[in-house]
């Protein structure tokens, strides 16, 4: 019984019960058993949905009662904020939670006065590389969904980050959360940790396969869900689970789709099922859900999902709004929303059971593995175990869609029989190791081969690895690679971090970004004047590929040089003062003056985008060409050699770090976010992903722009600005001061009021109608600008000379 737990702050139990939480479930009090709530490190691998944030709660109390402090990680940023909202209910009995999200390069000093600290591991592993003061004073660490050490991408951080703490406080208590999965107990061995291991479920799951005109259920029964001729399998089911068993008792779907054009265009057509079943009332709450959803962003991707809402269905993927997706969750487990279809990428972490869950698809295109790949039977199960709302359904129904009797079986077996795959360590691929040896060194846990060796015995790949030369193969190669790259330097057995290999590692970057940037600004440096001169559209002398220059090698991208020879004609003739300078055939920097700033903002997002950091967007058919051509005429501003066609892989590369990069432009453009989600296929959260991505990379490259005295700083700190704000030049001070943002600014800048010093001096009339009247908007504005007297109330918009209504 939660009433009998020792060990919590005083009060806690009794808010348990106060909950609703009166007895501990099965694998909860089999955790408190093992010594949970007296500091024992312990690996809890349960089903979803059977109560692990409890045990990972009991664990952090019982931690700071006894005067610790708890740290919980989490997988995605999109969840560390939802956790912190869940541990602030006991603030109220003296616990002080904080969330550490956003900027890198901060040791997060404020965090050392709170008791519960939720992070990503990205986010820890950077602190520690910080060296965060309070990182030492932890006793208790949570790791949510461990099993994810498994991802390729993820994986090694959290991997790396756990050996790192447990390095640091020997004494940490370690409580790993994971989902059921094959060897549970090697993870548990890795963590010198307790095992418990259990498929009990607070609810009855019943798995089974849909096909012809019946769900056959993993228990042997059946359930008619007949499908009417030209009919599909989905809709039926989720009418099916609306019709319930009589007596109003209506059941929600939850239905998995592999990609997000997918999950918004089953919505669409779910909302034309779930329409059939809602009550007038319901009707009415929905339109007024709709309406707080436009009211978010008023983009396509919030117009459609509104129009879906409106109806009782919704789409939830990982390129929405986070309002948008906490909007939609609520409503789902309100029971207002009836169906949402979603990709898996939250399945695991949000809590959003339902009735049915339909997994349509079992496929999911793998951009490494080349086609469609089947999903791991643990992520399946996952989906699935998001079936059955305890309290209120009878049980959870998870369905698999088979076409024929073949198909069926071969799901069963798949997915319903089998057991779910092993965890694997994925820290001896390059990419990890190059990023974790140079972190490792740079923050002084190891300062020889022989102590990164010994650190990294310590992880789980140490653990699982049956080829122990393996490790120290990849070590030697990535070493290598990092002394290359001046990131680190040796000095007989010993290693140590050049100060730029320092920086590196502070900022969070991959080392081999870092590379990549140093070596585009470097490069820029070196041909600032040739580019200069390409980009005023001047004749170079000679073409391009004839001049002797060591980077660009011949065979590289020719016809660019070309087409500045062709486009040059007009410009050289219209540039008076140019012609002069031609005859330096470049290299002469100071004999060319022009007031273009270089690099250019595409050339920096470019060679941000060309980073291993940054998710690029993919090539879709038509597009090869479309950047071809761009690639083509914005040559002289990219900072690097273009590969030549021929090179086909680091070709296609470009481009696509090119349809990224022109995203970005686009968006410091003040493109609306509605046009850029249409023109790139993407969502307003992916806008923001990229955005934000690159905002940091480009700080990054200030840093190393600073550090290596590369002129190219001012460039990268005003490209840096505008992806900041989505602004053209001329709005940068404006956009700067708090509540004004893209479209405000461009609004004001219309109207005349051009700068941080118009918002102090301009008529007050002006600035209220250049924000259309909005006099608390104006008002905050005024204030966070620094005018004496910021009151609006007497001011009347109709008062603003006719100039201020662009
Ligand atoms: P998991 O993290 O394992 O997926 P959660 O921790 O989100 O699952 O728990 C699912 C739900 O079960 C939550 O709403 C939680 O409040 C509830 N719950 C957890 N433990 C208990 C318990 N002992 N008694 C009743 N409800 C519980």
């Amino acid at each position: 019984r939660t009433a009998d737990l020792t060990g919590l702050p005083t009060g806690i139990p009794e808010a348990l019960r106060d909950e609703g939480i009166e007895e501990l479930y099965p694998p909860q009090a089999e955790a408190v058993e093992a010594g949970l709530t007296d500091g024992e490190s312990l690996v809890a691998a349960v089903p979803t949905a059977s109560g692990k944030t409890l045990v990972a709660e009991l664990a952090m109390l019982s931690s700071v009662a006894r005067g610790g402090k708890a740290l919980y990680i989490v997988p995605l940023r999109a969840l560390a904020s939802e956790k912190k909202a869940e541990f602030e209910r006991w603030e109220e009995y003296g616990i002080d939670v904080g969330v550490s999200t956003g900027n890198y390069e901060s040791d997060g000093e404020w965090l050392s006065s709170r008791d519960i600290i939720v992070a990503t591991s990205e986010k820890v592993d950077s602190l520690v590389r910080n060296n965060a003061a309070w990182m030492d004073q932890l006793t208790c660490v949570v790791a949510d969904e461990v099993h994810l050490v498994d991802d390729r991408h993820r994986g090694p951080t959290l991997e790396v980050t756990l050996a790192k703490l447990r390095r640091l406080n020997p004494n940490l208590q370690v409580v790993a959360l994971s989902a059921t999965v094959g060897n549970a107990g090697v993870v548990a061995d890795w963590l010198d940790a307790k095992l418990v291991e259990s498929d009990w479920r607070p609810i009855d799951l019943k798995m089974g396969v849909h096909y012809g005109n019946a769900v056959s259920f993993a228990d042997g029964s059946q359930r008619e869900v007949p499908v009417g001729r030209g009919e599909r399998q989905t809709p039926a089911l989720v009418a099916d689970a609306l019709e319930g068993d009589g007596e109003g008792d209506q059941g929600s779907s939850l239905v998995f789709v592999n990609s997000r054009r997918n999950a918004e265009s089953a919505a669409r057509r779910m909302a034309g099922v779930t329409e059939r079943y809602l009550t007038g009332d319901e009707r009415s709450d929905l339109a007024e859900l709709a309406a707080e959803i436009r009211d978010v962003s008023d983009t396509e991707t919030s117009e459609d999902l509104a129009k879906a809402v409106a109806k009782g269905a919704a789409f939830h993927h990982a390129g929405l709004a986070a309002e948008h997706r906490t909007l939609v969750e609520d409503a789902f487990r309100d029971r207002l929303i009836k169906c949402i279809c979603a990709t898996p990428t939250l399945a695991a972490g949000v809590n959003t059971p339902s009735r049915r869950v339909v997994v349509r698809d079992w496929q999911r295109y793998d951009g490494d593995y080349g086609g469609m790949k089947p999903l791991d039977v643990l992520e399946v199960h996952q989906m699935m175990g998001r079936a059955g709302r305890p309290g209120l359904d009878p049980y959870g129904e998870a369905v698999l869609l088979a076409k024929d009797a073949d198909a069926r079986d071969e799901l069963f077996e798949r997915y319903i029989w089998a057991d779910p795959e092993d965890v694997r360590s994925k820290l001896a691929a390059e990419p990890a190791l190059r990023t974790h040896l140079l972190a490792t060194v740079a923050s002084g846990f190891a300062h020889t081969r022989e102590g990164l060796l010994e650190f990294l015995d310590q992880t789980l790949y140490a653990t699982q690895t049956d080829d122990p030369e393996r490790l120290g193969q990849v070590t030697d190669r990535v070493l290598d690679y990092l002394e290359v790259n001046g990131f680190v330097e040796f000095e007989g057995e010993t290693i140590r971090a050049t100060p730029v290999g320092h920086t590196v590692s502070r900022l969070y970057l991959d080392p081999m970004s870092a590379a990549e940037i140093i070596d585009g600004l470097e490069w820029a440096a070196d041909h600032r004047t040739e580019k200069l001169r390409a980009l005023a559209g001047e004749t170079p002398e000679k073409p391009e590929r004839d001049r002797s220059d060591s980077d660009d090698e011949p065979g590289g991208f020719q016809r660019a040089s070309e087409m500045v020879a062709d486009d040059g004609g007009g410009g050289a003739g219209d540039d008076g003062d140019g012609a002069d300078d031609t005859d330096g055939g470049g290299g002469d920097a100071d004999a060319f003056e022009t007031d273009r700033t270089y690099p250019t903002p595409l050339g920096l997002y470019h060679l941000v985008c060309r980073t291993p950091d940054m998710y690029r967007l993919y090539l879709k058919s038509g597009d090869r060409e479309t950047y071809t051509e761009l690639c083509y005429e914005r040559e002289p501003e990219f900072l690097g050699r273009v590969p030549s066609e021929y090179e086909d892989v680091a070709f296609e590369d470009w481009l696509s770090a090119l349809k990224t990069a022109k995203l970005l432009e686009d968006w410091v453009g003040e493109v609306d976010e509605d046009r850029i989600t249409e023109r790139y296929g993407v969502g307003p959260g992916d806008i923001r992903g990229k955005v934000e991505t690159a905002e940091w990379l480009l700080g990054a490259a200030e840093r190393l722009a600073s550090e290596l005295d590369l002129d190219s700083v001012y460039a990268v700190r005003e490209a840096k600005k505008r992806v900041e704000y989505g602004v053209r030049e001329e709005l940068l001070d404006l956009a700067g001061v708090r509540g004004v943002g893209r479209k405000r600014a461009r609004r004001l800048f219309e109207a005349g009021v051009e700068s941080r010093a118009d918002l102090r001096e301009a008529e007050k009339s002006r600035i209220l109608a250049a924000l259309r009247g909005r006099r608390k908007t104006a008002q905050n504005i005024l204030e966070a600008a620094g005018r004496k007297n910021p009151s609006m109330d007497e001011v009347d918009e109709d008062d603003a000379p006719d100039d201020a209504v662009p």
